[in-house]
Parts: structure tokens; C-alpha cells; sequence
């Protein structure tokens, strides 16, 4: 099965609008849906094998628009890691003493430790996404920023946590049928929020913003993965396949047994 490509050069012009949100990269819901169920078996023995090893981490930072499928996304991917192994941290509207500090310094404290799988739902993104989009600090400031998140995740990369971003990209037309769909179903009605319709109107604003972000935090040791995300068995395919992938890669290995083992005779 052949998916859609995600990651691009470092350097490469990304523009959203040659990207089909729609996209199925030619498979069918039947097919994403056995080779997400493979993708779950797997990463729960690579998680797991992760945890045993205990000497690097993944981190998976999610970001995209309301209704992008973050939640959903992340639901879908933790059911394959194993419980030990497994953060979720969502980062919400900064605390005063979160604003206190410098914008890096709530995200650093939630960074997976040895061993583990963290999940971020939003991130330290969001410093250059929400906040230039409402000009909650100056752009002298919040231009900046670029060059620290990618330092950040270098320091990061290096002291061994390998770290996937995921944009989830959705359709504007697409987001308009998730909203209604929160507003006319009782079991989705908690999600709807009026400031969701506010952040709507400033759709391109955002899209300009994630342009930039994607442009230019696209690095060679963390590289941006743009996931065609209407449909929601599309993007589960791609992101399970991609965790998967990259655990295979890191290949995680059970730790040397103590000596002398084989010479043990229980009584
Ligand atoms: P939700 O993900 O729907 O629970 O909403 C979380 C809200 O927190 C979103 O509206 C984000 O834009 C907002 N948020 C997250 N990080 C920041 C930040 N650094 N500054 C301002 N707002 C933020
Ligand atoms: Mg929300």
C-alpha cells in the first residue's frame, strides 16, 4: 500500500493549497482499516519494547485546526501503545505562571521521559500560530520564535527523544461539517464552542501562520508531516503507519539479561 507522501526537503516550498485534504491516497476505508488494526498490533510490541529498553523516547506533536482530528487521531494511536509507556499532555491557554516563564518552559517539563511514547495535542506551536494570529505578543517577539523551536527540537533530538509533528490538514469546507455535525449531535454537543465560529473567520490568517510554521521548522532532524486529514481512516492510516515505521526504525531491543541466569535452578 502506497501512501501519501508527508515530508518534504528542508527548504522545499510548502504551500496548503497543493495539498488535497479529500486525499485517500488511492486506498479504500476496508483496506485503511485492516492495516490500521496491523499498524495497533505492532506499535503495541515496539512501545512496549521501547519501555523495556528505557533509554530513548518518541514524542508525537499534533497541531491543526479545530476540528482537524487531533483528538481523534490521538484516541486512535494510543490504542496500540502500551499504558506503562503512554503521556498525553493537551496544552491549553497558558496559566499566568506558564506566562511567567519563557514559552518553551511548560512544553520542556512534559517532554517524554526514557522509555516513553508522549503525545502533545497542540504544542509549542501554538506561540506561533494562535498568539500572531491575535497578536497576543509582538511580532518582534513572536518572529523570533522560529529559530528557538528549532533549536529546541534539536536539543531535544539529540539528547534522544525522535520526534514526529503532524499537521493534520483539513478543508475549510470540511470543518464547516464537523461543526455542524457538534451541533446536532447531543454526544458532540460538549465539544462545540462559539469561539471556535470566531477562529473560523480567521482561517486564512491561520493558514498563513501554519504556512510559515511549516515552512520554517521543516528541519533535517525534525521534519514536518502534512496528513491529508477529511477522512478520518486516511489519516489514521497514515499516522499509525508512520509511528510504526518509525519504530521499526528505532528498533528498540529488550535489555541484556542478568548473568548466569541459565544456571539457575529454582526450588
Ligand atoms: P482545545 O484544544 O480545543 O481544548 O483548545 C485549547 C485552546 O487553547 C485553543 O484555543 C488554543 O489556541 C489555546 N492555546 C493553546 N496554547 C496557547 C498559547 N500558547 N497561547 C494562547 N492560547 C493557546
Ligand atoms: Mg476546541
Amino acid at each position: 500500500m502506497k501512501l501519501q507522501k508527508t515530508t518534504f526537503k528542508p527548504g522545499s516550498k510548502i504551500r496548503l493549497k497543493d495539498f488535497d485534504a479529500r486525499s485517500t491516497s488511492g486506498t479504500t476505508k476496508e483496506e485503511a482499516i485492516a492495516m490500521c488494526e496491523e499498524n495497533t498490533t505492532a506499535i503495541d510490541e515496539l512501545s512496549y519494547r521501547l519501555y523495556a529498553e528505557n533509554t530513548r523516547a518518541l514524542l508525537l506533536v499534533f497541531q491543526g485546526m479545530d476540528t482537524a482530528g487531533k483528538d481523534g487521531a490521538i484516541r486512535h494511536v494510543m490504542r496500540g501503545v502500551d499504558a506503562q509507556a503512554a503521556e498525553v499532555h493537551p496544552f491549553k491557554k497558558p496559566s499566568s505562571l506558564e506566562l511567567d516563564h519563557d514559552f518553551l518552559w511548560r512544553i520542556h517539563q512534559k517532554v517524554p521521559s526514557k522509555g516513553n511514547i508522549g503525545i502533545f495535542n497542540r504544542s509549542h506551536y501554538e506561540d506561533v500560530l494562535v498568539v500572531r494570529v491575535h497578536n497576543l505578543v509582538s511580532q518582534n517577539e513572536w518572529s523570533t520564535r522560529y529559530d528557538r523551536i528549532n533549536d529546541f527540537e534539536e536539543l531535544l533530538t539529540d539528547s534522544g527523544v525522535t520526534i514526529l509533528k503532524f499537521f493534520l490538514h483539513i478543508s475549510k469546507e470540511e470543518q464547516l461539517e464537523r461543526l455542524q455535525a457538534r451541533l446536532d449531535n447531543p454526544n458532540k454537543r460538549w465539544k462545540f464552542s462559539t469561539a471556535d465560529l470566531e477562529e473560523r473567520k480567521l482561517w486564512d490568517d491561520y493558514q498563513a501562520a501554519y504556512t510559515d510554521a511549516l515552512n520554517k521548522c521543516n528541519t533535517t532532524h525534525t521534519p514536518w508531516h502534512i496528513i491529508c486529514a477529511d477522512r478520518k481512516w486516511h489519516r489514521n492510516l497514515t499516522i499509525s503507519s508512520i509511528v510504526r515505521n518509525t519504530l521499526e526504525q528505532m528498533n528498540p531491543e529488550y535489555p541484556p539479561a542478568e548473568e548466569g541466569l541459565e544456571d539457575i535452578i529454582l526450588t
